[in-house]
């Protein structure tokens, strides 16, 4: 695990990105730079005044799945270092596959950067500026670069079979074999690659290679491909292609044509690298693209334990219907969180405290439990709930209170409200019948047991002290009802409420005022740490007890909680009112997480 960095320094913790773009803009490596408008068809143009101490990042997903916690990861750091700098991050659509990708990921993920609290709506000078963005959208600026590399003997069209390319390519211990067709002249090079864009070629007939070493030691350098045919419809620009960039040919444009500073991505991009700064440069070269061009940096990916975040393997349990749906409450997925009830400060806070790092490391699935409990122990208001109900009956409740009287009381809703401000206060009441946990309850208690037991006295929770007198069971032995007495003049907050002593206050829930709810429940997906590491098979650690739904009793204030508001049920943990299918009176819950340590007791 990354060494936690300090939680409680407000100032960004450094790492080595951090190093890199201080380093910059020391040295002023970006300083010529104009920001004008950008070179082919980039459809943006930058107003104001060139500014060095200005970086530019961006946040570039594939628009072919939702959005998850490792993209969280990224778009924190990408959208988190421009903010902290003063700079600007793109939001880019890496849309250069047409087969894959659809218009319902792209509307999916921007809703999830925009909820986990990032914009791209404005230029650094906080002026209304979008800086929304579609590789697609280079098509035309990409195609003409690769013209002209093959003008300047650097691309050629390769007619080997895919079989024939392959084995030709050699691997990391034997160098690889020119192609018969790479000495061709770039006239007919060019002539051929016409041919490919006007369709006269079939799909996989033929590639455009970058022309550089065929026994370089990194294999990515060996004439990597950077056209293909393939004639598919793409969700932006229809038909108009049959021939496609490749994606390592294709980003470097996109970030340079973009004026992208400083391009973060994950570390199996950096054996690419090498491809990357041979592409800009020689784009640059020959005016193509600007000086200074972007550099690539490379992280280590979020892995979190007992979570996969393959793409690939996340849409298997939605498809497979092991899940509900992509927003499924145990998916790692963004909109799954916020179902579940994480909340944008939460994946924030987590994001932050994990850092970056070039070691590829495993996070404990904890440190995401603890940045929720943080983020919400001072905001989550409280409420009782009672998650597995046994009626208590106080026998003598009629005699001493009143026949059928309800007594009002009230909690205050946050224990440590903000500076100078007051807690709101929840209220409800107290009658004959209230509903408590089963577990509360011990005919024979065992060793060190302090709640309800024949001869005991505990408190109910801002309610009265009560004194246990027996129980009523069923025919095969099943605790029906607990009864009890109520000791009078010991309601909480009055003065005589500390006057007889008890060792317990439990949770409850007045039979007259609460409200049936649903509680989903809900545990870790898989049993296995790492569900899908070396190979093995997710499915198989799937945990069949990842989901489990109860009917719950919940204090008034909580049943009428609007949707998303999130709790902490007292003693039980935090829960959220469910996005989807909660309504004010018709309480539908979900278990975010537990409490830290089990302090219901007194
Ligand atoms: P694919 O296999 O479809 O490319 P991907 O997870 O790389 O899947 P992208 O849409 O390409 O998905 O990802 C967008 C960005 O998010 C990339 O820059 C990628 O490096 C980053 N990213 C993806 N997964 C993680 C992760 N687990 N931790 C940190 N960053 C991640
Ligand atoms: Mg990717």
């Amino acid at each position: 695990m990354n060494a936690p960095t300090d939680d409680n320094t407000p100032s960004k913790p450094s790492n080595f990105l951090r190093g890199i773009i201080d380093r910059d803009l020391e040295q002023g490596t970006y300083a010529s730079r104009r920001w004008g408008g950008s070179p082919g068809d980039a459809a943006h143009h930058e107003q104001g005044q060139p500014d060095p101490a200005k970086i530019r990042t961006r946040f570039p997903p594939e628009p072919n799945g939702y959005l998850h916690v490792g993209h969280a990861k990224s778009i924190c750091l990408n959208f988190g270092l421009a903010r902290d700098y003063g700079g600007v991050c793109h939001m880019r659509f890496d849309d250069t596959n047409p087969e894959k990708e659809e218009q319902e990921y792209v509307d999916a993920i921007l809703d999830a950067v925009k909820w986990l609290g990032f914009g791209w709506d404005s230029n650094f000078n906080g002026q209304a500026e979008s800086h929304l963005y579609y590789a697609s959208n280079y098509f035309d600026h990409m195609y003409r670069a690769a013209e002209y590399l093959i003008e300047a003997g650097l691309a050629y069209v390769d007619e080997q079979t895919p079989e024939e390319m392959r084995a030709n390519r050699g691997d990391f211990s034997t160098p690889g074999k020119d192609s018969p067709f790479r000495s061709r002249t770039p006239q007919e090079n060019l002539a051929r690659f016409r041919e490919m864009r006007d369709g006269k070629h079939p799909d996989g007939s033929m590639v455009l290679r970058a022309k550089i070493d065929m026994a370089a030691p990194n294999i990515n350098m060996r004439d990597p491909a950077i056209y293909r045919i393939r004639r598919a419809t793409h969700h932006n620009t229809g038909d108009k292609w049959c021939i496609y960039p490749m994606y390592t040919f294709a980003h470097p444009i996109e970030d340079a044509l973009e004026q992208i500073t400083h391009s973060i991505c994950t570390l199996e991009f950096e054996d690419q690298r090498p491809f990357y700064d041979w592409l800009v440069d020689r784009l640059a070269e020959g005016g193509l693209l600007k000086q200074p061009t972007p550099r690539q940096y490379e992280f280590a990916r979020l892995n979190l334990t007992y979570v996969i975040t393959s793409k690939r393997k996340l849409k298997a349990l939605v498809d497979e219907k092991h899940v509900e749906g992509w927003d499924d409450p145990r998916m790692p997925t963004i909109v799954g969180l916020r179902r579940r009830g994480y909340t944008p400060e939460a994946i924030q806070l987590f994001c932050e405290r994990i850092g970056v790092s070039k070691a590829d490391s495993w996070i404990d699935y904890s440190t995401l439990d603890i940045a929720l409990r943080d983020d919400l122990e001072h905001k989550a208001h409280r409420g009782m709930a009672v998650l597995d109900p046994v009626k208590l009956v106080l026998t003598n409740w009629d005699e001493v209170m009143g026949n059928g009287h309800l007594e009002p009381c009230s909690l205050p809703a946050l224990p440590h409200p903000p500076e100078g401000t007051e807690s709101p206060v929840r209220q409800f009441t107290i009658g004959k019948e209230v509903w408590i946990e089963r577990e509360d309850f011990e005919e024979v208690p065992p060793k060190g047991y302090k709640r309800l037991f024949p001869g005991n006295k505990v408190r109910l929770k801002g309610g009265y002290v009560i004194e246990c007198t027996g129980c009523v069971k069923d025919a095969d032995g099943q605790v029906t009802e607990v009864l009890a007495t109520v000791v009078p003049d010991t309601k909480s907050g009055t003065p005589g409420a500390d006057s007889v002593k008890v060792k317990a206050a439990i949770t409850w829930v007045g039979v007259a005022d609460g409200v049936a709810a649903e509680v989903r429940l809900y545990d870790r997906l898989f049993t296995d740490a790492q569900p899908d590491a070396g190979g093995k098979d997710f499915l198989a650690s799937l945990n069949p007890e990842s989901k489990k739904v109860v009917t719950a009793y919940v204090e008034p204030s909580l049943a009428q909680a609007h949707a998303d508001q999130k709790f902490q049920f007292e003693r039980h943990g935090y829960f959220v009112a469910d996005r989807k299918d909660h309504a004010p009176g018709k309480p539908v819950f979900n278990k975010i997480t537990g409490m830290k340590d089990g302090n219901w007791a007194k």
